[in-house]
């Protein structure tokens, strides 16, 4: 009897370890259901043109990272009148400008809660430091480019005033739309170039560099300056104290399930000799520490220095390749159209971004379809070189949208896509309203969108080992997503 019940003991423990893959299984095929049954749930959504539920549920699902934005932009004007008040600083009625001594300004000036009261100067203050009701009513405007980067000139006196602060709003923001990663713009690495070179050296640089034809004749004078930089010690100082600041900024936003990182950058009006001090001053930082994994250039690409020292940028950025081989490069290229600039404008960014630059991502390139020998540059992309999208920004400052937007030759084509913000303070809009647009107007496959997601992570700058963590990561906030949207559309379904 004992030795019955022993063996009945034995059968059923062996019977059970044949069926441990069987219950693996089990979890493994509810994951697969739960995935078909939100992917059934997101297609009845964009049937019936549900957008207010589509909003809910692109809120809820995982997004990874936002890997092109600027940090200044991506603060609401509210935040920065709170900021001003907290300054004891006042804004000029008439101006709308911020004016730090109450003995300043042209007008009345008030302060951030007398604005406030104020519906009118309020709402005008929220167009002028905004996008906000540009399209909604007529009232005197400038262009929507013009708009769109006035904004900066408004609250720039406050932006950087609390960086701790401003981060962790959108470590906050981010976390509230299930994003696990974010790549900020924080600005640039300011060197005085000054303080290093006189007057004459100065416009004997900007000259050498603005005529200089190859890149064997750019590389001979960023050596010359780049040495006098390096060996210097206050240039050394500055980079270090960045560093510092902003190790000290981002204390306490790392933690098991969320990560930032920073891009520093140069501004593309500027004169040669400025965009290359900002650029050498970035790599250095980039190559100094971990938290700063890439150094874009940005400002409005249709200015006319940008578009006349085009190509001289992207050779400094070849030049510093050979330096910084390790440092990570995101660049603006391609934030054009028709009729913004002369056609030969449009022929050739992205393609110098790529292949003189040698950029891992290009940020908007919105101007492909008018770029020379465009077949053969989306397949070269389509091996190496992300696109960041950001559909709000385009349709405002470009006003390229719907049909016309390139998403759908990227799409079509396999390049690697991420979708972003750029300036959700100024748009006024966030992650989640970008991959509604994204839905909305395109009606990509779950699959895609979640592609997308993904290649938040893949073609982000961290390094393998943060990669490997944040895809596992997002791959159990998936399947903790998928499970409540299957239990939710099959919910609505039996009310139907
Ligand atoms: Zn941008």
């Amino acid at each position: 009897m004992f030795r019955r019940k022993i063996l009945i003991f034995l059968f059923m423990f062996l019977f059970s370890l044949v069926n441990l893959p069987a219950k693996g299984n089990l979890n493994i095929s509810n994951s697969a259901s739960n995935m078909q049954t939100t992917s059934k749930f997101y297609e009845s959504l964009l049937k019936d043109d549900n957008e207010a539920f589509l909003t809910l549920f692109l809120t809820q699902m995982p997004k990874g990272g936002d890997l092109h934005h600027h940090f200044s932009g991506s603060i609401y004007a509210e935040t920065y009148l709170d900021w001003i008040s907290k300054k004891g600083w006042y804004i000029d009625k008439c101006t709308l400008h911020i004016v730090k001594d109450k003995n300043g300004g042209k007008c009345e000036l008030l302060t951030p809660a007398q604005v406030l009261q104020d519906n009118l100067v309020y709402r005008k203050l929220l167009s002028a430091w905004s996008d906000k009701d540009f399209k909604n009513h007529y009232h005197e405007q400038a262009a929507p480019d013009a708009n769109f980067f006035d904004t900066f000139s408004y609250f720039g006196a406050i932006s950087h005033e609390y960086i701790a602060r401003g981060l962790k709003i959108l470590k906050n923001r981010a976390l509230k739309e299930n994003l696990s990663y974010i790549e900020t713009m924080i600005g640039r690495v300011y060197v005085n170039k000054k303080d290093y070179f006189n007057k004459s050296q100065i416009a004997n640089y900007d000259h050498l560099l603005v005529v200089a034809k190859t890149q064997k004749d750019v590389d001979k004078i960023l050596e010359k300056i780049t040495k006098i930089y390096l060996k210097n010690k206050k240039f050394n100082t500055t980079v270090f104290d960045y560093i510092s600041k902003l190790n000290s900024y981002h204390l306490g936003i790392d933690d098991s399930h969320f990560l930032m990182r920073f891009q520093t950058s140069a501004v593309r009006v500027l004169d040669p000799l400025s965009v290359f001090t900002n650029l050498l001053a970035g790599y250095e930082a980039a190559k100094k520490s971990p938290l700063i994994v890439g150094v874009n250039i940005l400002a409005p690409e249709n200015n006319p220095v940008a578009l006349a020292d085009y190509t001289l940028h992207m050779r400094m950025y070849n030049y510093l390749l050979r330096l910084y081989p390790k440092v990570h490069r995101a660049l603006h290229a391609g934030e054009l159209t028709i009729g913004m600039v002369r056609p030969k404008n449009l022929t050739f960014h992205i393609r110098q971004a790529v292949e003189i630059a040698r950029a891992e991502r290009i940020g908007h390139g919105v101007d492909l379809p008018y770029e020379d020998h465009p077949l053969a540059l989306l397949k070269e992309m389509k091996k190496k070189v992300a696109v960041e999208i950001n559909f709000t920004s385009n349709q405002f400052i470009l006003g390229v949208k719907g049909d016309q937007h390139p998403y759908l030759i990227y799409s079509m084509y396999g390049v690697p896509i991420v979708i972003c913000t750029d300036d959700s303070g100024v748009s006024r809009d966030n992650l989640s309203h970008e991959y509604l647009i994204l839905a909305s107007r395109y009606h990509p496959t779950y699959a895609r969108v979640k592609k997308y997601v993904y290649n938040s992570i893949k073609y982000s700058f961290l390094n393998q080992k943060e990669k490997v963590k944040l895809q596992k990561d997002l791959d159990v906030r998936f399947q903790i997503f998928e499970k409540k949207m299957a239990m939710l559309y099959k919910k609505l379904l039996l009310q139907k």
